[in-house]
């Protein structure tokens, strides 16, 4: 028999996946894999209605339905105060894991490197390694996932192609400040290289943050792919939009990937969408007020149950020390949690390089009573732990 690629020996499954499968399996409150248990806004909900029934249900044309790059160029140019052109700086994919690596593909010759900060977003890796590049890891080291400039510095000597900014960032729940962005855009000014942003959180910075598109600083639209999504702005993780931003010459190679990797984003669901992109401003107040809610009632439950955490920033994730409970490795902690607690997060080691092993990843991105229901269960976390020892 045939052996499969070596390729796919490089990298693993994912666990932030796997997990939602374990809480499945024990009937868990999923708190692993980040995704709303809560509907869309109304207005999506009514427009996918009409979609449904009045189409279109053929393909859009392959870089995106003309109506929703329009909207999303409108959306994005006010947010950005850059002028995006819907027909030449617009990619629209199949979710924002298409869109990273189709940029990725877009960026990278084989043996290239690319630096990724760790810990990191799954995906990353494994889109490093699906374009034939190799990943330089830079460290943003817990509690507080800052970044030594020096060994950011030693990472750009490297001679890398890219560099890939999770900002607001998954797991860590870092925003990235103005100076760090400022210097990460020196260097990559400095080394000519790509910058590849997942943006996808942009609407979820807690106050007084304010999101800095990167692409938006100082000469670097040039060299920046932004990658995003409508996943998490508008609660609809399933209908997979996401998008790719960027320069001309950039797009028109990310068309040409694009293209021969899914031909295009669900034609029906960009129609509905573009209801969301059309919303008022004050749509995303209210998504950060929500998110602002689900994040001080959760880090309350989490010291309530004596856990201790790095408070995020940004996005809807937070990183909990699981030292001094006795668990051997993060991994079994959360699977042992799951089926005990009833409570799934994501083991840290999958998001570091570094050996992290006393660290868990929960979610908040649920209704008020969801938390509170894994909240009472969590508070039983030290009895139980006792009771196992
Ligand atoms: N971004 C989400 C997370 O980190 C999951 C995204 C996905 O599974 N596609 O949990």
């Amino acid at each position: 028999m045939p052996t499969t690629s070596q390729r796919t020996s490089l990298f693993n499954e994912s666990v932030i996946r796997r997990m939602t499968r374990v809480a499945n399996a024990h009937g868990a409150i999923n708190l692993s894999q980040g995704f709303p248990d809560f509907d869309p806004p109304e207005a999506l909900l009514k427009a996918a209605e009409r979609a449904a029934r009045n189409g279109p249900h053929q393909y859009a044309v392959t870089w995106g339905a003309p109506g929703f790059r329009a909207a999303l160029a409108r959306k994005q140019s006010r947010l950005m105060g850059l002028p995006i052109d819907p027909e030449t700086n617009i990619v629209v994919t199949c979710g924002s894991t298409e869109a990273m690596m189709a940029a990725m593909m877009t960026a990278c010759n084989p043996g290239d490197k690319v630096i990724i900060f760790s810990p990191f977003y799954e995906n990353y890796v494994a889109d490093t390694i699906l374009s034939g590049a190799e990943p330089i890891y830079v460290a943003l080291r817990p509690p507080g996932f800052g970044f030594d400039p020096d060994e950011l510095r030693r990472a750009f000597a490297q001679k890398p192609k890219a560099l890939i900014l999770c900002n607001p960032s998954n797991p860590s729940g870092k925003v990235f400040t103005r100076d760090e962005l400022l210097f990460i855009a020196k260097l990559a000014a400095e080394h000519d290289v790509f910058v590849i942003t997942d943006e996808v959180y942009e609407h979820i910075v807690y106050a007084p943050g304010k999101h800095v598109y990167f692409a938006t600083l100082p000469g670097m639209f040039d060299r920046t792919i932004s990658c995003s999504s409508l996943s998490k702005t508008y609660s609809i993780t399933g209908w997979r939009l996401g998008y790719v931003i960027a320069p001309a010459t950039i797009i028109d190679a990310v068309r040409k990937v694009h293209d021969f990797l899914t031909v295009g984003a669900a034609a029906p669901l960009q129609e509905a969408a573009i209801t969301g992109l059309e919303l008022p401003h004050s749509y995303y107040d209210e998504l950060r007020a929500a998110y602002t809610e689900k994040r001080r009632l959760f880090l309350k439950y989490l010291d309530d149950a004596g856990l201790t955490y790095t408070r995020p920033d940004g996005a809807y994730y937070v990183m909990v020390d699981i030292t001094g409970f006795g668990a051997a490795d993060d991994m079994e902690f959360c699977e042992w949690m799951a089926r005990e607690i009833g409570v799934a997060a994501v083991p840290g080691s999958s998001f570091f390089r570094e050996p992290v092993r006393h660290l868990i990843r929960f979610h908040f991105a649920k209704k008020a009573e969801t938390l509170a229901a894994a909240g009472e269960r969590l508070a039983g976390l030290r009895e139980r732990l006792k009771r196992r020892a």
